[in-house]
């Protein structure tokens, strides 16, 4: 409750802004004091992508005075199904700018601060000093335990969305009294057991849902009304339309908020698994997309991850071209292949452990598996190793790679 003589230190709205705010103005719990609070307000939206579109649309268009964003992507024509910030006129161009031009096109009063930049160990610190509540729009772990780490480390709350096909969640986290997300998941999942939002498809308006959540938190969080989400997760079934609340507790051995034992930002990649090449880097491609050098490499030239050699789109075309082609298999999910495929064997990643008698080929014939990014591919062929092929390479970017780089007929998705 405001306080009968709270100080002056909160901007003054315009004759304009009264007018704009006016359905705020004349809620008691909102009213002149709550909406100077939300103009005083600095929040910043992680990613501009599905969560972030309906996040930042309703902070600007409530009156949240300044609106950070971080995004270092460019709209793409398959982010329209779901992040309606953007539109068909700004594909091609950065995310903060075509978010910037949406939000300010809504809401003139207010400041846009815009992060064209990825959130890493070395900025992530020094971004979360300028904001007062971090809202967390991420589809990757990384990422998710970076923000939820710098939230601890900053002491900012976190207003943490996620989705998956058609199921959310949303939560309050990091606050003094309430749990942190490492409470709840202390260390990501293995690697390429859970696809990306990107990999594993999301019903486009499941967002639209579970970002309005976020801002709904965000919102109190600043008026300082109602029960924020704080030592809840909300669960949220779209295709049964339910509903439910879990009770959290902030876990006293949380290495975070609990031993305290992490007191700096760590690697988040290798955290999560995400591989990094341990020889050479990436090959060179020249301006004609053939490769520099011997474009006939034996794959064995290629960068190693744990002990799989990443083969890039234009190394595998330049050997299918010379006459040579590798045994194929592709680990996409089925409705993935009826979209776009490359003549490949498909075997889901899933069901890989128990059909390795359809990979008809000698145990050291040279296979290369790829999926849609080359992330579950790479799962794929460390099972493959330890089940004793001995010739496995993993296809770097997979099909969309290939799409994009040697074959730009083929649908992308
Ligand atoms: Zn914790």
């Amino acid at each position: 409750m405001p306080k009968a003589m709270d100080p002056p230190i909160f901007p003054s709205l315009s004759n304009e802004e009264i007018a704009r705010y006016s359905r705020h103005l004349i809620l008691p719990e909102v009213g002149m004091e709550g909406q100077k609070k939300l103009k005083a307000a600095r929040v910043l939206c992680v990613g501009t992508g599905g969560l972030g579109a309906p996040l930042a649309l309703y902070l600007a268009a409530a009156g949240v005075g300044t609106l950070g964003l971080v995004d270092f992507d460019v709209v793409e024509e398959s982010n329209l199904q779901r992040q309606v910030i953007h539109s068909h006129a700004t594909v091609g161009k950065l995310k903060v700018d075509s978010a910037e031009q949406m939000l300010q096109g809504l809401n003139k009063h207010i400041h846009i601060v815009k992060h064209n930049t990825m959130l890493t160990s070395a900025n992530a610190l020094e971004i979360f000093k300028g904001y007062d509540v971090i809202a967390d729009g991420t589809d990757n772990f990384q990422t998710r335990y970076l923000v939820n780490d710098a939230c601890v480390l900053t002491g900012k709350p976190n207003a943490y969305g996620s989705i998956f096909r058609f199921e959310g969640q949303a939560s309050v986290f990091a606050t003094e009294q309430g749990p942190c997300y490492r409470c709840l998941y202390p260390a990501p999942p293995p690697p390429g057991l859970v696809p990306s939002c990107a990999e594993g498809g999301v019903l486009g308006i499941l967002p639209g849902l579970v970002g309005v959540i976020q801002a709904t938190e965000v919102i109190k969080l600043i008026l300082g009304i109602g029960e924020p989400l704080i030592g809840r997760l909300l669960l949220v079934d779209a295709l049964g339309m339910n509903f439910r609340t879990l009770r959290l507790r902030k876990n006293p051995d949380c290495p975070i908020c609990g031993t305290r034992q992490i007191k700096e930002l760590i690697d988040y990649d290798q955290f999560c698994g995400v591989p990094k090449p341990t020889s050479a880097g990436p090959l060179e491609v020249n301006s004609n997309g053939s490769l520099e050098g011997n474009a006939y490499a034996s794959f064995a030239d290629a960068p190693i991850v744990d002990g799989i050699p990443q083969i890039s789109v234009e190394q595998l075309k330049a050997r299918m071209d010379a006459g040579y082609s590798p045994f194929l298999l592709d680990v996409r999910e089925r409705h993935e292949y009826a979209i776009v495929d490359l003549g490949a064997l498909l075997i889901p990643v899933g069901e890989l452990h128990r059909n390795l008698h359809n990979i008809n080929v000698p145990k050291d014939a040279e296979i290369v598996v790829h999926c849609k990014s080359g992330i579950r591919s790479q799962h794929a062929a460390l099972l493959l190793k330890e089940q004793g092929f001995t010739n496995v390479s993993n296809l770097a970017g997979g099909i969309i790679a290939w799409a994009e780089r040697i074959d730009p007929k083929l649908p992308k998705y």
